[in-house]
Protein backbone atom coordinates (compact mmCIF):
# COMPACT_ATOMS: atom_id res chain seq x y z
CA UNK A 1 0.00 0.00 0.00
CA UNK A 2 1.30 3.42 -1.19
CA UNK A 3 0.03 6.70 0.38
CA UNK A 4 -0.82 7.64 -2.80
CA UNK A 5 -2.69 4.55 -4.40
CA UNK A 6 -5.23 5.57 -6.64
CA UNK A 7 -4.28 9.59 -6.65
CA UNK A 8 -3.38 11.58 -9.88
CA UNK A 9 -0.79 14.40 -9.17
CA UNK A 10 0.33 16.54 -11.94
CA UNK A 11 3.84 18.65 -11.17
CA UNK A 12 4.72 21.31 -13.51
CA UNK A 13 8.58 21.83 -14.68
CA UNK A 14 9.11 17.97 -13.79
CA UNK A 15 11.28 16.89 -16.76
CA UNK A 16 14.03 16.87 -14.29
CA UNK A 17 15.15 18.20 -11.27
CA UNK A 18 13.20 19.02 -8.19
CA UNK A 19 10.04 17.87 -10.27
CA UNK A 20 11.31 14.52 -11.78
CA UNK A 21 12.68 13.53 -8.30
CA UNK A 22 9.28 14.50 -6.72
CA UNK A 23 7.58 12.44 -9.48
CA UNK A 24 9.75 10.07 -9.22
CA UNK A 25 8.69 9.37 -5.53
CA UNK A 26 5.05 9.61 -5.96
CA UNK A 27 5.64 7.02 -8.10
CA UNK A 28 6.75 5.03 -6.01
CA UNK A 29 4.30 5.20 -3.49
CA UNK A 30 1.47 4.56 -5.92
CA UNK A 31 0.53 7.71 -7.65
CA UNK A 32 -0.63 8.27 -11.27
CA UNK A 33 1.65 10.98 -12.63
CA UNK A 34 1.31 13.65 -15.32
CA UNK A 35 4.75 15.61 -16.16
CA UNK A 36 3.50 19.11 -16.92
CA UNK A 37 6.85 20.76 -18.93
CA UNK A 38 7.55 23.38 -21.61
CA UNK A 39 8.84 20.46 -24.02
CA UNK A 40 6.19 17.63 -24.70
CA UNK A 41 9.38 15.25 -25.88
CA UNK A 42 11.22 16.21 -22.68
CA UNK A 43 8.28 15.22 -20.61
CA UNK A 44 7.19 12.08 -22.17
CA UNK A 45 10.81 11.05 -22.22
CA UNK A 46 10.54 11.58 -17.97
CA UNK A 47 7.36 10.06 -17.66
CA UNK A 48 8.12 7.08 -19.54
CA UNK A 49 11.28 6.73 -16.76
CA UNK A 50 9.01 6.78 -13.88
CA UNK A 51 8.56 4.00 -11.76
CA UNK A 52 4.61 3.89 -11.54
CA UNK A 53 3.55 0.70 -9.91
CA UNK A 54 0.23 -1.53 -10.68
CA UNK A 55 -2.71 0.31 -12.51
CA UNK A 56 -0.80 3.77 -11.83
CA UNK A 57 0.25 5.95 -15.24
CA UNK A 58 2.05 8.60 -16.24
CA UNK A 59 1.98 10.75 -19.18
CA UNK A 60 4.08 14.20 -20.00
CA UNK A 61 2.37 16.92 -20.86
CA UNK A 62 3.95 19.78 -22.63
CA UNK A 63 2.70 23.32 -22.16
CA UNK A 64 3.64 26.97 -20.87
CA UNK A 65 2.88 27.35 -17.33
CA UNK A 66 2.33 31.30 -17.91
CA UNK A 67 0.07 30.59 -20.68
CA UNK A 68 -3.71 30.37 -19.52
CA UNK A 69 -4.93 28.47 -22.54
CA UNK A 70 -1.82 26.24 -22.62
CA UNK A 71 -2.37 25.19 -18.78
CA UNK A 72 -6.25 24.50 -19.22
CA UNK A 73 -5.63 22.44 -22.43
CA UNK A 74 -3.05 20.67 -19.99
CA UNK A 75 -5.39 20.14 -16.89
CA UNK A 76 -8.20 18.63 -19.30
CA UNK A 77 -5.57 16.11 -20.76
CA UNK A 78 -4.67 14.94 -17.02
CA UNK A 79 -8.01 14.46 -16.07
CA UNK A 80 -9.14 12.67 -19.60
CA UNK A 81 -6.03 10.53 -19.53
CA UNK A 82 -5.87 9.63 -16.00
CA UNK A 83 -9.22 9.70 -14.63
CA UNK A 84 -9.05 13.04 -12.16
CA UNK A 85 -7.01 15.23 -10.04
CA UNK A 86 -5.58 15.03 -6.79
CA UNK A 87 -2.80 16.94 -6.31
CA UNK A 88 -1.06 19.71 -8.38
CA UNK A 89 2.52 20.42 -7.25
CA UNK A 90 3.44 23.90 -9.16
CA UNK A 91 7.55 23.61 -9.06
CA UNK A 92 8.48 25.01 -12.65
CA UNK A 93 10.93 27.64 -12.23
CA UNK A 94 13.13 29.88 -14.13
CA UNK A 95 16.09 32.06 -13.18
CA UNK A 96 17.48 35.43 -15.02
CA UNK A 97 19.30 36.90 -12.58
CA UNK A 98 21.19 40.63 -12.42
CA UNK A 99 20.95 43.46 -10.68
CA UNK A 100 18.00 45.77 -10.74
CA UNK A 101 19.48 48.44 -12.78
CA UNK A 102 20.89 46.05 -14.97
CA UNK A 103 17.77 43.99 -14.99
CA UNK A 104 15.21 44.05 -18.18
CA UNK A 105 11.84 44.56 -17.52
CA UNK A 106 11.41 41.11 -20.06
CA UNK A 107 13.71 39.20 -17.43
CA UNK A 108 11.34 40.83 -14.51
CA UNK A 109 8.33 39.64 -16.69
CA UNK A 110 9.35 36.39 -17.49
CA UNK A 111 10.18 34.97 -13.87
CA UNK A 112 7.09 36.11 -12.25
CA UNK A 113 5.31 35.23 -15.17
CA UNK A 114 6.60 31.74 -15.00
CA UNK A 115 6.27 31.61 -11.14
CA UNK A 116 3.50 33.41 -9.93
CA UNK A 117 1.29 33.87 -12.51
CA UNK A 118 1.95 29.94 -13.31
CA UNK A 119 0.94 29.02 -10.21
CA UNK A 120 -1.85 30.89 -10.68
CA UNK A 121 -3.28 29.49 -13.64
CA UNK A 122 -2.19 25.91 -13.04
CA UNK A 123 -4.04 26.04 -9.45
CA UNK A 124 -6.72 27.75 -11.19
CA UNK A 125 -7.67 24.99 -13.94
CA UNK A 126 -7.18 22.48 -10.92
CA UNK A 127 -9.19 23.96 -8.28
CA UNK A 128 -12.36 23.09 -10.49
CA UNK A 129 -11.98 19.68 -9.94
CA UNK A 130 -10.91 19.94 -6.22
CA UNK A 131 -14.23 21.55 -5.34
CA UNK A 132 -16.50 19.57 -6.91
CA UNK A 133 -15.01 16.28 -5.39
CA UNK A 134 -13.89 17.90 -2.14
CA UNK A 135 -10.76 16.72 -1.98
CA UNK A 136 -7.47 18.74 -3.51
CA UNK A 137 -3.67 19.41 -2.36
CA UNK A 138 -1.49 21.81 -3.67
CA UNK A 139 2.25 22.35 -2.90
CA UNK A 140 3.86 25.17 -4.35
CA UNK A 141 7.81 25.84 -4.87
CA UNK A 142 9.25 29.02 -2.90
CA UNK A 143 12.64 29.63 -2.18
CA UNK A 144 14.94 30.39 0.75
CA UNK A 145 15.29 33.57 -2.28
CA UNK A 146 12.11 35.06 -0.87
CA UNK A 147 14.06 36.21 2.26
CA UNK A 148 16.12 38.36 -0.06
CA UNK A 149 19.23 37.72 -2.75
CA UNK A 150 21.29 40.06 -4.09
CA UNK A 151 20.80 39.74 -8.41
CA UNK A 152 17.56 38.16 -8.01
CA UNK A 153 14.84 40.76 -7.40
CA UNK A 154 12.39 39.46 -10.07
CA UNK A 155 12.93 35.93 -8.36
CA UNK A 156 12.89 36.74 -4.81
CA UNK A 157 9.64 38.81 -5.50
CA UNK A 158 8.29 35.60 -7.46
CA UNK A 159 8.96 33.52 -4.38
CA UNK A 160 7.53 35.53 -1.59
CA UNK A 161 4.75 36.40 -3.63
CA UNK A 162 4.28 32.36 -4.05
CA UNK A 163 4.31 32.42 0.16
CA UNK A 164 1.36 35.18 -0.01
CA UNK A 165 -0.64 33.13 -3.18
CA UNK A 166 -0.61 30.14 -0.65
CA UNK A 167 -1.32 32.06 2.46
CA UNK A 168 -4.64 33.10 0.81
CA UNK A 169 -5.49 30.10 -0.95
CA UNK A 170 -5.05 28.32 2.55
CA UNK A 171 -8.11 30.30 3.50
CA UNK A 172 -10.11 30.48 0.54
CA UNK A 173 -9.86 26.51 -0.06
CA UNK A 174 -9.29 25.32 3.20
CA UNK A 175 -13.58 24.81 3.18
CA UNK A 176 -13.48 22.76 0.04
CA UNK A 177 -11.51 19.96 1.48
CA UNK A 178 -8.56 21.64 -0.46
CA UNK A 179 -4.75 21.96 1.55
CA UNK A 180 -2.56 24.81 0.37
CA UNK A 181 1.17 24.47 1.45
CA UNK A 182 4.57 25.56 -0.16
CA UNK A 183 8.36 24.38 0.62
CA UNK A 184 10.81 26.71 0.41
CA UNK A 185 14.14 24.78 -0.51
CA UNK A 186 17.53 26.15 0.12
CA UNK A 187 20.26 25.02 -2.02
CA UNK A 188 19.64 21.81 -4.37
CA UNK A 189 21.80 20.58 -6.72
CA UNK A 190 20.04 20.74 -9.88
CA UNK A 191 20.96 21.71 -13.39
CA UNK A 192 19.27 25.31 -11.99
CA UNK A 193 22.23 25.74 -9.88
CA UNK A 194 25.01 24.49 -11.85
CA UNK A 195 23.69 27.17 -14.19
CA UNK A 196 24.21 29.74 -11.57
CA UNK A 197 27.96 27.91 -10.77
CA UNK A 198 28.83 28.47 -15.00
CA UNK A 199 27.55 32.45 -15.16
CA UNK A 200 29.70 33.24 -11.67
CA UNK A 201 32.77 31.41 -13.77
CA UNK A 202 32.72 28.60 -10.86
CA UNK A 203 33.40 24.74 -11.00
CA UNK A 204 30.24 23.24 -9.83
CA UNK A 205 32.08 20.95 -7.46
CA UNK A 206 33.49 24.36 -5.93
CA UNK A 207 30.42 26.47 -5.98
CA UNK A 208 28.31 23.71 -4.06
CA UNK A 209 31.04 22.81 -1.47
CA UNK A 210 30.87 26.48 -0.56
CA UNK A 211 26.81 26.37 -0.59
CA UNK A 212 27.21 23.58 2.03
CA UNK A 213 29.83 25.20 3.71
CA UNK A 214 26.93 27.84 4.31
CA UNK A 215 24.37 26.30 5.96
CA UNK A 216 24.14 24.36 9.43
CA UNK A 217 24.10 20.64 8.53
CA UNK A 218 26.98 21.16 6.14
CA UNK A 219 25.89 19.78 2.74
CA UNK A 220 24.10 20.77 -0.07
CA UNK A 221 20.42 19.78 -0.56
CA UNK A 222 18.84 17.21 -3.44
CA UNK A 223 15.79 16.57 -5.31
CA UNK A 224 14.79 14.02 -3.16
CA UNK A 225 14.86 16.19 0.18
CA UNK A 226 12.50 18.27 -1.52
CA UNK A 227 10.51 15.59 -2.55
CA UNK A 228 9.69 14.29 1.03
CA UNK A 229 8.51 17.25 2.20
CA UNK A 230 6.68 17.57 -0.95
CA UNK A 231 4.72 14.14 -0.20
CA UNK A 232 4.61 14.84 3.28
CA UNK A 233 2.61 18.04 2.96
CA UNK A 234 0.04 16.30 -0.30
CA UNK A 235 -0.48 13.12 1.68
CA UNK A 236 -3.53 12.91 3.93
CA UNK A 237 -1.34 13.06 7.47
CA UNK A 238 -0.77 16.35 6.63
CA UNK A 239 -4.55 17.09 6.53
CA UNK A 240 -4.66 19.51 9.31
CA UNK A 241 -1.74 22.04 8.10
CA UNK A 242 -2.90 24.48 5.51
CA UNK A 243 -1.45 27.77 4.41
CA UNK A 244 2.44 27.30 5.43
CA UNK A 245 5.59 27.51 3.71
CA UNK A 246 8.59 24.87 5.37
CA UNK A 247 12.07 25.63 4.96
CA UNK A 248 14.07 22.56 3.45
CA UNK A 249 17.00 24.39 3.32
CA UNK A 250 19.33 22.66 6.15
CA UNK A 251 18.88 25.36 8.68
CA UNK A 252 20.16 28.01 6.05
CA UNK A 253 17.16 30.14 6.76
CA UNK A 254 17.91 30.37 10.68
CA UNK A 255 19.13 33.13 10.86
CA UNK A 256 17.86 34.74 8.16
CA UNK A 257 14.03 34.63 10.12
CA UNK A 258 12.77 36.70 12.38
P1 LIG B 1 15.41 23.08 -13.27
O1 LIG B 1 16.31 21.91 -13.13
O2 LIG B 1 15.85 24.25 -14.06
O3 LIG B 1 13.99 22.55 -13.81
C1 LIG B 1 12.94 23.43 -14.06
C2 LIG B 1 12.00 22.83 -15.06
O4 LIG B 1 10.92 23.76 -15.27
C3 LIG B 1 12.66 22.61 -16.43
O5 LIG B 1 12.33 21.32 -16.93
C4 LIG B 1 12.04 23.71 -17.29
O6 LIG B 1 11.89 23.39 -18.65
C5 LIG B 1 10.66 23.83 -16.67
N1 LIG B 1 10.01 25.08 -17.03
C6 LIG B 1 10.56 26.31 -17.12
N2 LIG B 1 9.66 27.22 -17.54
C7 LIG B 1 8.50 26.54 -17.71
C8 LIG B 1 7.20 26.91 -18.15
N3 LIG B 1 6.92 28.18 -18.49
N4 LIG B 1 6.23 25.97 -18.23
C9 LIG B 1 6.51 24.68 -17.90
N5 LIG B 1 7.72 24.26 -17.48
C10 LIG B 1 8.71 25.18 -17.39
O7 LIG B 1 15.02 23.68 -11.83
P2 LIG B 1 15.03 23.03 -10.35
O8 LIG B 1 16.31 23.42 -9.71
O9 LIG B 1 14.60 21.63 -10.39
O10 LIG B 1 13.91 23.94 -9.66
C11 LIG B 1 12.55 23.52 -9.54
C12 LIG B 1 11.81 24.56 -8.71
O11 LIG B 1 12.45 24.71 -7.44
C13 LIG B 1 11.79 25.96 -9.33
O12 LIG B 1 10.56 26.58 -9.06
C14 LIG B 1 12.91 26.67 -8.60
O13 LIG B 1 12.73 28.06 -8.62
C15 LIG B 1 12.76 26.07 -7.21
N6 LIG B 1 13.95 26.17 -6.38
C16 LIG B 1 15.12 25.58 -6.78
C17 LIG B 1 16.24 25.69 -5.94
C18 LIG B 1 17.55 25.04 -6.30
O14 LIG B 1 18.53 25.27 -5.55
N7 LIG B 1 17.66 24.26 -7.36
C19 LIG B 1 16.15 26.39 -4.74
C20 LIG B 1 14.95 26.99 -4.39
C21 LIG B 1 13.84 26.86 -5.21
P3 LIG B 1 13.03 23.83 -19.73
O15 LIG B 1 14.21 23.02 -19.42
O16 LIG B 1 12.40 23.50 -21.06
O17 LIG B 1 13.25 25.30 -19.52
Amino acid sequence: MGRFDGRVVVISGAARGIGFGTATKFAEEGASVAIVDLDEAAASEAAAKLPVTGDAKAIGVGADVADGASVDAAIERVVSELGGIHVLVNNAGITRDNLMFKMSEDDWDLVINVHLKGAFLMTKAAQKHFTEQKYGKVVNTSSISALGNRGQVNYSSAKMGLQGFTKTLGIELGPFGINVNAVAPGFIATEMTDATAARLKMDVEEFRQLNAEANPVKRVGFPEDIAAAVLFLASDEASYITGQTLYVDGGASLSRLS
